[in-house]
Formats: C-alpha cells, sequence, structure tokens
C-alpha cells in the first residue's frame, strides 16, 4: 500500500494570481487509479485560460494547473488493469471505454463513459492533492506541473519507452489535437491543398497529419515569421505572412499567388494562437 507522498507543485492561489512552488501532498491512488512520479510537462493554451478563471463553469482554485506531460507510474489502485509500476504514461484529455456508442462510431471519440473532466476533482468527487490540508483542484483529469499526480488509469496512455520523452510531453494535447484533425477528422486525401491558419503546437500537428495523409502543397499562415522553419519542419511546402498582404484576405492571397491546384482547400484552423 503506498503511502502519501510530499512534493513540489506549482500551485496557482486564485485567478490571474502568480504561479508559486509549493509543497503539497500526493494521496495514494484508489481503485483505477496511478499516481504517477512526472518527468517532463508542457504549457498549453488551456492551461493559461484556466489560470485566468476562463473556461470552466466556475473558476477553480487553488489549482495545481498542467495537462500535458509525460511519467512513470509509481503505485496504482487494485483495479488497475494493464499498467506496471515504471511504465511511462502520458495523460489523456479523453478516455476510451471502446463500447459506448462514440466510441464505437467512427465518426467521433468523445466517450461517453469517460467524458472530460471539467470539476478538477476525482470521478469519486474529491482530490488527490491537497496543501496544508486544503484540498487542492486538479487540471482536466491530471496534474501535470506537479513531481507527482494521481490520475485515472482510463486518461493515461502508455507509451514506448525508447520514444524521446520532451517530444512526449507534447502528445497529450496540442500536437494530436492538430494531428488527429488532419487524419481523423478532416480526413485529408491525397493530393489535397491545405491551409494551416497559425503554426503553434496545434497548427505543426495539423501539418504533419496532412503530410502523412498525402497532401499536396500544405500552406502555413502566421504572423510570426520565426514560425516558418518550424513549419517547413513539419512537411510545410509553402508559408504565408498575412502582414505582408494588409488588403487581402487569407483566401485571396492563396488564390492570387495561384498556389489552388484545382482541388479542395482544407482550413484547418489552429484553436492555440502561435506566440
Ligand atoms: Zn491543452
Ligand atoms: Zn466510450
Amino acid at each position: 500500500m503506498s503511502k502519501i507522498i510530499t512534493c513540489k507543485a506549482a500551485v496557482i492561489w486564485g485567478c490571474g494570481a502568480p504561479l508559486k512552488v509549493e509543497e503539497i501532498q500526493i494521496d495514494p491512488p484508489k481503485s483505477t487509479e496511478v499516481r504517477v512520479r512526472m518527468l517532463y510537462a508542457s504549457l498549453c493554451h488551456t492551461d493559461i485560460l484556466r489560470a485566468q478563471g476562463k473556461g470552466d463553469p466556475l473558476p477553480l482554485f487553488p489549482r495545481v494547473l498542467g495537462h500535458e506531460g509525460v511519467g512513470a507510474v509509481e503505485s496504482f489502485g487494485d483495479e488497475v488493469e494493464g499498467l506496471e509500476e515504471g511504465d511511462y504514461v502520458i495523460p489523456t484529455m479523453l478516455a476510451e471505454c471502446g463500447a459506448c456508442e462514440n466510441c464505437t462510431s467512427a465518426n467521433t471519440n468523445l466517450c461517453l463513459t469517460y467524458p472530460v473532466n471539467r470539476s478538477g476533482l476525482m470521478s469519486d468527487g474529491t482530490s488527490r492533492m491537497s496543501i496544508k490540508g486544503h484540498k487542492l483542484y486538479h487540471m482536466f483529469s491530471c496534474s501535470t506541473w506537479s513531481e507527482y499526480m494521481v490520475v485515472d488509469s482510463k486518461f493515461v496512455c502508455k507509451i514506448d519507452p525508447s520514444i524521446a520523452l520532451p517530444h512526449a510531453s507534447l502528445l497529450s494535447c496540442g500536437f494530436s489535437t492538430g494531428f488527429g484533425a488532419a487524419w481523423k477528422e478532416a480526413r485529408v486525401k491525397m493530393g489535397s491543398t491545405v491551409a494551416v491558419l497559425g503554426l503553434g503546437a496545434v497548427g505543426l500537428g495539423v501539418t504533419e497529419g496532412a503530410r502523412m495523409q498525402g497532401a499536396a502543397k500544405i500552406i502555413g499562415i502566421d504572423k510570426n515569421i520565426m514560425k516558418k522553419d518550424k513549419g517547413l519542419a513539419f512537411g510545410m511546402t509553402d508559408f504565408i505572412n498575412p502582414d505582408e498582404y494588409p488588403d487581402k484576405s487569407i483566401s485571396q492571397i492563396i488564390k492570387r499567388l495561384d498556389w489552388w491546384n484545382g482541388g479542395w482547400i482544407i482550413a484547418l484552423s489552429a484553436l492555440v494562437p502561435s506566440t
């Protein structure tokens, strides 16, 4: 039976407050939960929104943010299946029961049995994190900006241990969102022209997904020209900085430059403004 762990975490105490590195307590995992020793974590725009008290039905503070990361299973509850101590896992915003109407549909993966967690608490309505006796809210199903976190095993994905872990950290949310949009949602066809609005983590994921699907032209659009090299590394074929065409819309620029090859233009808009 694992014990309470005291560790460091980045805690936010209120709307717009600065992050404070504090010592917090992490309870042992229950039933289907795993406790994870975090190795890498990354930052998503949604963390910033939650820090500002936006996006949830109610602002949840004090809170440990972070929903992208990778770590190693430290201990697990007695109903956990398929995971062992030391396994490398990434948290996921959505689980997949594999049996509900949505999971068995080819059109969506928004699992009805394990939907996105908006309460900041575990499924039993309690938290596994506390500070000096105060309950700490989680971010979604997890909290990656902590040395340890507890997450339900339905919301983790075991990964190949040979993968570069700093890169794996980005697979929890942003990059996969874009990659899946091109691959699973838009289902980009061979030879397509794809316009990607914004080359942040989501947009670069779209770019890679479109490249994998065989898109003939992948036009990256971003006001930050430093994103050009990143886009090219992920398969972008052309780059537009809209500031160079102040009197034109994006679609006008693409058509004026004769980049449209007569196929469909699929605009996969990145949700996160790149900075
Ligand atoms: Zn995110
Ligand atoms: Zn499901």
